[in-house]
């Protein structure tokens, strides 16, 4: 048998687990610390490399935990392109920015692990907002420890949190998380209009009592309902009554929305939903360049008998003080208002 070159390195005294979806950094930081090791030492000797995963037999050397623990808990480990378990969507949050967040991890199943929450960090999916266990805010707003609001007297916002996982696993994590940011936009605007406005009051005013971290606060209370729009935006039944252009259908989608959103909500109370929920418009060709439309003399018009007359709307002294991208657009105005109304 050939021996390994580089031979693997000795397990170290002090090996904290990871925590669950954890970054790699936060990880190796939290191992060097437990060590008294520097950050760069045990970073080299790890060498997780972007084409192999030596790493992470090295890192599982270093820590005596299984090579499959570690990346079941790390998603740089788990979704590593040399790791084939990229396809197992689901399980664990891709690590990239633009997809999932890296947060604080909750407080309490951080201390529970020994891990301190002030410097760990994990990725969340969009659906990591509440610890169930413990009951604390997790998701947006969640910059600190201290921003984790404890929910302990608010069951419809934990609650929301369950009915959330399964809106994932029943639609599948990209359509749950495209259905949800939709609602979560809409909702954040439409509950502070008059008419939606006294029900996240009421819940805002209970749940800062004892915080005041704004974003923190501010998601946390329009979690319920967010999360029941994302119930019926995430149904393709239901998407396609949305997009709908039948009368029939948007009185439904209305009932719909009244029946588990919004009690109180109007059935044109807020017709902008409609026009933001709208499908893409199909792509319409560039706009041709017309050469009999050349831009006429710049007014004042040059001295002669017409200099005096008067001249019609559109007349080209007209369009020459016209913005250019109104001049083929006589019509803009009206256009734009008739748009604003879908
Ligand atoms: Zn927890």
């Amino acid at each position: 048998m050939t021996p390994r070159w580089p031979p693997l390195p000795r397990r170290l005294p002090r090996t904290p687990a990871p925590l669950r979806h954890e970054t790699y950094e936060s990880y190796l930081a939290r191992l060097a610390a437990a060590n008294s090791l520097s950050f760069d030492d045990l970073d080299e000797i790890a060498h997780l490399y972007d084409d192999d995963l030596d790493g992470l037999d090295q890192l599982a050397a270093l820590t005596g935990y299984l090579a499959t623990v570690l990346r079941h808990a790390i998603p740089e480990l788990f979704h590593h392109q040399a790791a084939g378990t990229t396809a197992l969507d689901g399980t664990s949050p891709t690590p990239r920015e633009f997809i999932n967040d890296i947060r604080p991890p909750c407080r309490r199943c951080a201390a529970s692990a020994g891990a301190d929450p002030g410097t760990a960090r994990v990725w969340a999916a969009h659906d990591a907002c509440v610890c169930v266990r413990h009951q604390l805010w997790i998701g947006e707003g969640n910059d600190q420890p201290s921003h984790q609001l404890d929910l302990g007297s608010h069951p419809d916002i934990v609650h929301a949190q369950i009915r959330h996982q399964r809106i994932v696993r029943s639609r599948g994590r990209p359509a749950a998380r495209d259905a949800f940011n939709a609602a979560r936009g809409l909702w954040l605007t439409m509950s502070t209009t008059p008419g939606y406005s006294s029900q996240r009051e009421a819940r805002t005013a209970r749940v800062r009592a004892q915080a005041s971290a704004e974003e923190a606060v501010s998601n946390a209370v329009t979690y319920p309902e967010t999360v029941a729009f994302t119930a019926i935006l995430a149904s393709p039944h239901w998407r396609a009554i949305v997009l709908s252009r039948k009368p029939a259908d948007n009185q439904r989608f209305h009932h719909e929305f009244r029946r588990r959103v919004a009690t109180g909500h109007q059935e044109n109370g807020y017709p902008r939903s409609l026009f933001v929920l709208d499908p893409p418009r199909p792509r319409t060709r560039p706009r041709r360049h017309r050469r009999h439309r050349a831009i006429p003399p710049a007014y004042p018009a040059p001295p002669g008998p017409l200099a005096t007359a008067s001249r019609p709307a559109t007349s080209p002294g007209r369009l020459a003080e016209m913005p250019h991208d109104q001049r083929d657009k006589p019509h803009a105005q009206s256009s734009a208002q008739s748009e604003a109304r879908r």
